[in-house]
């Protein structure tokens, strides 16, 4: 089980720079255990990353009790496409996982991606 030291914001990893504003990045919510702010390298019209503050590595390493902060992601990327008008036609929402996965960030992030229409399965 990881403890909350595990989970301490580390000063090597680029979201946790940005969590902490010591990077710069287009905020679009910034809430107390998790922020969004948008994709530098945009690969849809909009194209938004939600994180949570702690410094998790990936999916891979969440647990039964982050049920919750799970749950406020989630909320959250939902409320995002509502107010960014991208809800209606639909929209995708991915986090990577590892090298195959095409995770470059490793800290836990979903990509809300809308704008287009979006092809499956991913290439
Ligand atoms: P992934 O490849 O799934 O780990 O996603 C990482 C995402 O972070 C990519 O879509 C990058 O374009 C994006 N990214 C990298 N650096 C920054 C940055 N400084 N600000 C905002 N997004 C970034
Ligand atoms: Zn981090």
């Amino acid at each position: 089980m990881p403890t909350d030291a595990d989970r301490s914001p580390r000063s090597d990893c680029l979201f946790c720079r940005i969590a902490r504003g010591e990077l710069p990045s287009q905020v679009v919510v910034d809430d107390e255990d998790l922020m969004a702010f948008h994709d530098i390298a945009p690969r849809s019209p909009t194209h938004i990353l939600i994180i949570p503050r702690a410094h998790i590595p990936s999916a891979a390493d969440l647990t039964e009790d982050d049920g919750p902060l799970l749950g406020r992601l989630f909320a959250t990327a939902a409320r995002i496409a509502r107010e960014q008008g991208i809800a209606d036609a639909g929209y995708r929402i991915v986090s990577n996982v590892g090298r195959w996965g095409g995770q470059t960030v490793d800290h836990l992030h979903l990509h809300l991606m809308g704008g287009r229409a979006f092809s499956w399965p991913p290439g």
